[in-house]
């Protein structure tokens, strides 16, 4: 052990029992993992202090700090106790820096950090505010169940003849189902197939951007119109829920819009609800994004998100069981980000301990990524809490008064009704009291307005969200 730990190109000239004790840790830790892992996240890593109750660490950078923290710090603590005999705190500093500190890879929210490849290799980067097509968002690597078998389809027929059939298309649905994935999948295949042509791929938020500088210098006001009305053969907008209240940025993408349809190409839009349902953005524009064919995408169902866990796994070279797999999907059921967050916490964990992922190891791994899974909210619970935040009763809020502070609790439950579960208008009218669904679509819409004008409101509503949710 001795022979390998003062090999360690780490090894430090600082007091001796804050280099052994570091090495130590470094000892049984390394042949627990995988080498290239190894040396990714612990060898940058150096030992600096250790107290009685502390140990100091620095990292070259926030990258390897915040990605170690979320990912081995539990167990390095773990480690460092067993070795001491008694808890010690971990703390990790940054080292000052020398140059600016290195970038995130862009792609650090998924399975690909796992791969050997070093984190400074891969900094291709973007196009000034402009994200390139990520190459991972392909139709092969997308998995097709019931609940997105309509997009997937009218996502891949546009892929393969756009302009023709359905030369508008909006895909809807909730955060992290797979909208991005399917737009990228888009333009990735028409890029492949047909390389000279314009694919212009942006949210709706860089839309704005773009336009809003466009108009300030007044130069590019033309290169602006020509590269979205003209210069483009199959423009992807991502989240245009994005263009709510942004009244001059509407009006541009009206008339992008027209030009497109009218020459025939093709445009595919996202966004996280029915056009009818974004608030702020102008009637034309929600007829327009109506004229074509609207595909939702819901969260998955069990067997699909048991796929989806599986064929992640065999992307990111982990091998699971069946019954992890099955795990994982019936205790995740939200959206497939968190899946996949489950799985790279997982992989992490196991490497790091060197363990194989049975069940018991799964369960215990994700004991606390579990716990913060979202509960089901409930318009009772939704009563209570927004009753006791905002200091009146509940059976006022069921009631009839219309007494300003009861009012607007009643306008902020039927808000957050409408958005934390999946009950109807209609449904939500009962629960209060029986009131008349239009009153809740206008409470609905009163408090979506005031979110975008009043920060109280935001306040309120936010701080009841994460109560709510418990995230
Ligand atoms: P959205 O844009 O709807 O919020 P994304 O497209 O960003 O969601 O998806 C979140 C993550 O989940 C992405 O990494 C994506 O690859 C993955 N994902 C979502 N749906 C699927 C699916 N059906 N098959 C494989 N991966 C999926
Ligand atoms: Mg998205």
């Amino acid at each position: 052990m001795h022979k390998h730990m003062s090999s360690h190109p780490h090894a430090q000239s600082g007091p001796s029992s804050t280099e052994s004790l570091w090495n130590l840790a470094l000892a049984r830790i390394e042949p627990k993992m995988n080498p290239a892992n190894f040396s990714r996240w612990f060898l940058p890593l150096r030992c600096i202090d250790v107290t009685n109750d502390s140990i100091i660490i620095e990292s070259p950078n926030t990258f390897i700090k915040d990605w170690f923290e979320a990912n081995f710090l539990k167990d390095l603590t773990l480690i460092l106790a067993d070795i001491v005999g008694h808890p010690l705190k971990v703390r990790i500093v940054l080292a000052p820096s020398k140059t600016t500190s290195p970038q995130h890879p862009s792609h650090q929210s998924t399975l690909a950090t796992t791969s050997t490849s070093r984190t400074r290799s891969r900094s291709a980067s973007p196009p000034a505010g402009r994200p390139p097509l990520p190459a991972r968002y392909t139709f092969d690597t997308f998995v097709v169940g019931p609940s997105n078998q309509l997009a997937q389809t009218a996502a891949q027929a546009v892929a393969q003849e756009p302009g023709s059939r359905y030369n508008i298309l909006l895909i809807y649905g909730g955060v992290g189902l797979g909208k991005t994935h399917l737009l990228c999948a888009i333009g990735n295949k028409v890029v492949s197939a047909h390389p000279q042509w314009k694919v212009r791929y942006l949210t709706a938020d860089q839309f704005s951007t773009e336009f809003v500088k466009s108009v300030m210098k007044n130069d590019d006001r033309d290169s602006f119109r020509n590269k979205y009305r003209k210069d483009c053969d199959i423009l992807l907008v991502d989240d245009i829920q994005f263009l709510a209240g942004k009244d001059r940025t509407q009006d541009e993408f009206f008339h992008v819009f027209n030009a497109l349809y009218e020459s025939g190409k093709q445009i595919v839009l996202t966004s996280d609800r029915f056009p009818q349902e974004i608030p702020g953005l102008e009637d034309r524009l929600r007829t327009r994004f109506q004229w074509g064919l609207i595909a939702d995408i819901k969260p998955p169902e069990l067997e699909t998100r048991k796929t989806i866990v599986q064929r992640k796994a065999e992307l990111a070279q982990v091998p699971i069981s069946e019954e992890v797999a099955t795990f994982i999907a019936e205790n995740i059921t939200d959206n497939v980000r968190r899946l996949e967050g489950a799985l790279i916490r997982l992989s992490a964990y196991a490497r790091l301990q060197g363990q194989s992922l049975t069940l018991e190891f799964t369960r215990e791994a994700l004991d606390d990524f579990l716990k913060k899974a979202p509960s089901t909210v409930t318009i009772d619970s939704i009563l209570k809490e927004t009753a006791s935040q905002l200091d009146v009763k509940v059976s006022d809020i069921k009631g009839k008064r219309r007494h300003k502070k009861v009012a607007y609790a009643r306008q902020v439950s039927m808000y957050l009704s409408r958005k934390l579960t999946d009950k109807s208008y209609p449904d939500i009218g009962r629960a209060f009291g029986g009131k008349d669904h239009s009153t809740v679509v206008a409470a609905v819409k009163k408090i979506e307005k005031l979110l975008t004008e009043d920060s109280a409101t935001r306040t309120s509503v936010d701080m009841l969200v994460k109560k709510l949710t418990r995230q």
